[in-house]
């Protein structure tokens, strides 16, 4: 999310090291990406037949054979810049738990980020935590505008077609967004095991941080790492928050995630918190109020609007 990233303008390459081979840190990092070879960029499951969407914006770490290669070593593309480290594995045991369809976004966020707005500064990022990103370097007008065809909006208009699917036939679906984030940045440790983040509408946060804040071994960040207040990512933004339909937004530390145990943990830990509220037939509406940021007078949907994959 954004605050993985650095502004391009002070790189700090000696952070752009790996781990060293045989490290604690190294030996966490999962072996392969979660995704079958030669498989869709936007892969959809189909867990079951509730309206409920799960979405997994980072998934995987996939270069496309059309772009080749990054300029970074493939142990950096690894590493959480590149991906969301053990969120697939938990999205996809997490719709299967709760009946779910889940679309998963394999190709790297270092490729296009799917979770923000094209043309910002983090959309293709030229660094990110501290490792610059030779290929994503003063790319032309119109490089730019082929990841974003091939990469951003492929993606998107999958979430608005199966929303649009549900709705056809009179369901509002719920959006859960799951993204995972690295225990270390700056130089700061990163305390919580699961963050919420949330905007307006808390009709599914506030009763799943409640059942988080339950579980006394566990850190449990209300609007952190960051805050839903200040920045949602464009594909909560876009999907949820500019429609009113009801959502919430995971973050889970990545070191909880890596092995398979902890990847079963959370996802039992999400499931048993979300099911309650996902019982209630009065989640399936639209929210009557409104989803703005509370400070700085941005509308962040009307931003988000400028790309619409719907057009
Ligand atoms: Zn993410």
């Amino acid at each position: 999310m954004r605050d993985d990233r650095q502004d391009p303008a002070e790189p700090n390459r000696q952070r752009c090291h790996p781990p060293a081979p045989g490290s604690p840190a190294d030996r966490r990092r999962p072996a392969s990406e979660p995704r079958a070879p030669g498989g869709p960029l936007v892969e959809i499951v189909e867990a079951g037949r509730r309206p409920i969407i799960l979405l997994c914006d980072h998934a995987g770490f996939v270069v496309p054979d059309a772009i080749g290669d990054l300029g970074i070593s493939r142990v950096n593309l690894m590493r959480h810049i590149g991906w969301d480290i053990g969120a697939a594995a938990v999205t996809r045991e997490l719709a299967t738990r709760l009946q779910a369809t889940a679309l998963f976004n394999h190709a790297s966020r270092l490729v296009i980020d799917v979770n923000r707005r094209p043309r910002t500064v983090t959309s293709i990022p030229a660094v990110s935590d501290g490792c610059v990103i030779p290929k994503n370097q003063h790319l032309s007008e119109a490089a730019v505008d082929r990841r974003i065809r091939d990469y951003f909006l492929p993606y998107h208009r999958a979430v608005a077609r199966r929303i649009a699917a549900f709705r056809s036939i009179g369901q509002i679906p719920v959006l859960v967004a799951v993204h995972s984030f690295t225990p270390h940045l700056a130089g700061e440790d990163r305390p919580w095991h699961v963050g919420i983040l949330w905007r307006g509408d808390r009709r599914l946060a506030g009763p799943v941080l409640e059942r988080l804040h339950a579980q006394e071994e566990l850190v449990i960040g209300d609007n952190q790492p960051y805050s839903g207040q200040r920045e949602f990512g464009y594909t909560i933004t876009f999907h949820a928050q500019r429609t009113r339909l009801p959502h919430i937004m995971f973050e889970l530390r990545q070191d909880e995630i890596t092995e398979q145990p902890g990847i079963d943990r959370y996802a039992a830990l999400l499931g048993d918190c979300l099911e309650p509220a996902l019982a209630d037939p009065d989640l399936y509406s639209i929210f009557d109020g409104d989803n703005l940021p509370t400070t700085g007078g941005l509308r962040a949907w009307r931003h988000a609007g400028h790309f619409s994959p719907l057009e």
